[in-house]
């Protein structure tokens, strides 16, 4: 345990000897010094946990203690007893307590709860220097940063810009409203209002440049919540994203028509109203309906991927269990496994919290990252299992393994692009948009989640996903999903 050291700067002996005898029959150390500078200087190196002051010194010098190097130990006073406001002004100056001459009563609780405060102030001023060096590393990596980035206060002011962002606004915006410098408005932008956690969003800022924004809140030194916000110039992603959302929703729209002109044909031919058909005949029109509702299926998953990556959709929130999706989805999938001979392992804890999340949206992303699964396993076992993370305040996780062809290193960033597929000689290529993942994506980043892979050619694959986990606070049953792919727009 350790030996509490107690220093009293002051001349008086019957003091002295009063704490003396009370101090170390509880086993702490205690030493008597006058109360100059040299007495000062003999307690800091003595190591002092705790500085009792003799107000007839006059009041506790804290410059000169602080030089001294008593600058962490509490100062608890001692005044006389008829020396009321002095001991009371004391306080008010920084002392952590007083007692009254004679000591009489017992100075232990006085001493105990002033060394208690002293290790708290201590414990305090760790956090707060670990704090300011976390800060001063992010401000010197974000300023060398290319793109703009800024810290503002919770009342939506400046507290820091980087270079890039100067560059864009001007120096010395520091203290002004955020939302006035970057968009020139009045009020506080729907980011910083509606959002109190991470956040993401896209700006058009007044170089005309567009940005895709994400920001996280960290704490200062005063435990106040700063948003942090890094912006990418994404202008040209736009525009070549702008030309395919257009060409998608043509093509799909045209392809609709003349593939609802086959589907009545097919149905007319398939119910002999063109007369009978033969054996053979009958299987060639089959494979064209198969063909068909394939490209059916492509378009309408087209037209959904055009939905998604334009913001265009609404998430239905509800708090929903992840084992209830599993339950819903993976059955469904049970056919097709055991018809490839593969098993089907799930894992998820009983107790597992909820996620507040749009209970169709999820299910198509399980849907999607477990058919892939077994779409490209040829032997071995698919497995799912869902499980808690608590960091962000809460998040489930649901990772999909499987023992199958996996992805090669150079595909394994591109796959969540829109249609890319591998393009392997050698492997058997399952019929695919390479839709599928980039629609997972932003269906997860709607929900203020992840979706990441991780492969080994030839071993396997996992998937995992991560939603934030519900906490209590069901906002509405509808809700817009973040516009342009799970972002929101400042207005
Ligand atoms: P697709 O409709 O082609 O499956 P996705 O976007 O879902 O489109 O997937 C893109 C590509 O990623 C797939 O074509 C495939 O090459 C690869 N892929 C996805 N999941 C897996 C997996 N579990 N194992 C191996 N490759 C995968």
């Amino acid at each position: 345990m350790k030996e509490y050291r107690i220093a009293y700067l002051g001349n008086d002996s019957e003091v002295r000897l009063g704490l003396e005898g009370a101090l170390e029959r509880s086993g702490m150390k205690f030493v008597q010094v006058p109360g100059d500078y040299q007495g000062m200087e003999k307690v800091a190196g003595w190591n002092a946990d705790v500085v009792l002051w003799d107000l007839d010194n006059g009041q506790p010098p804290y410059e000169e203690l602080r030089k001294a190097g008593l600058d962490k130990q509490p100062v608890v006073v001692v005044a006389g007893q008829d020396n009321l406001e002095g001991a009371v002004s004391s306080l008010s100056t920084g002392a952590a307590d007083f007692m009254f001459k004679p000591i009489r009563e017992e100075p232990l609780p006085r001493v105990i709860a002033a060394l208690n405060a002293g290790v708290k102030q201590r414990r305090l001023d760790y956090y707060g220097r670990v704090i300011e060096d976390a800060n001063s590393q992010l401000k010197s990596i974000l300023n060398n940063m290319a793109d703009p980035a800024y810290i503002v206060s919770p009342q939506f002011q400046i507290l820091w810009m980087n270079r890039a962002a100067e560059e864009i606004f001007g120096e010395g915006q520091m203290g002004g409203a955020c939302h006035h410098i970057f968009y020139d408005r009045t009020e506080p932008c729907e980011v910083c209002q509606k959002t109190k956690g991470p956040a993401r969003w896209r700006a058009m800022l007044k170089n005309g440049k567009n940005y895709r924004f994400v920001s996280a809140m960290v704490r200062d030194q005063k435990g106040e919540v700063e948003r942090v916000a890094v912006g990418t110039d994404i202008t040209q992603d736009e525009e070549v994203s702008k030309i395919h959302k257009t060409f998608i929703a043509n093509v799909s729209h045209d392809l609709r028509t003349p593939l609802a002109a086959i589907d009545q044909y097919v149905n007319i031919l398939l119910e002999g109203l063109a007369g009978e058909l033969t054996e053979d005949q009958r299987n060639y029109v089959d494979v064209i309906r198969r063909s068909s509702f394939r490209l059916h299926s492509l378009v309408e998953n087209l037209i959904d991927a055009n939905k998604i990556l334009s913001g265009d959709f609404k998430l239905k929130m509800e708090v929903v269990s992840i084992k209830d999706i599993l339950d819903i989805v993976l059955p469904k999938l049970e056919s097709q496994a055991a018809d490839k001979g593969l098993t089907i392992q799930v894992q998820v804890p009983e107790d597992l919290p909820p996620v507040y999340a749009d209970k169709a949206r999820v299910a198509q992303v399980v849907a999607n990252v477990a058919g892939n699964s077994i779409k490209f396993t040829e032997q071995g076992m698919m497995q799912v299992r869902a499980g808690f993370m608590p960091r962000d305040e809460g998040r489930i996780i649901v990772s999909v393994e499987d023992t199958g062809i996996g992805i090669p290193r150079e595909d394994l960033g591109k796959i969540f692009e829109l249609f890319y597929r591998v393009d392997k000689d050698q492997v058997y290529v399952e019929e695919g948009a390479g839709l599928g993942l980039s629609i997972s994506r932003e269906i997860v980043r709607a929900h203020g989640g992840t979706l990441w892979a991780e492969s080994m050619e030839g071993m396997g694959s996992a998937f995992h996903f991560s939603i934030p986990a519900y906490r209590g606070v069901a906002t509405g049953q509808t809700v817009s999903a973040p516009p342009q792919g799970g972002y929101y727009s400042p207005y």
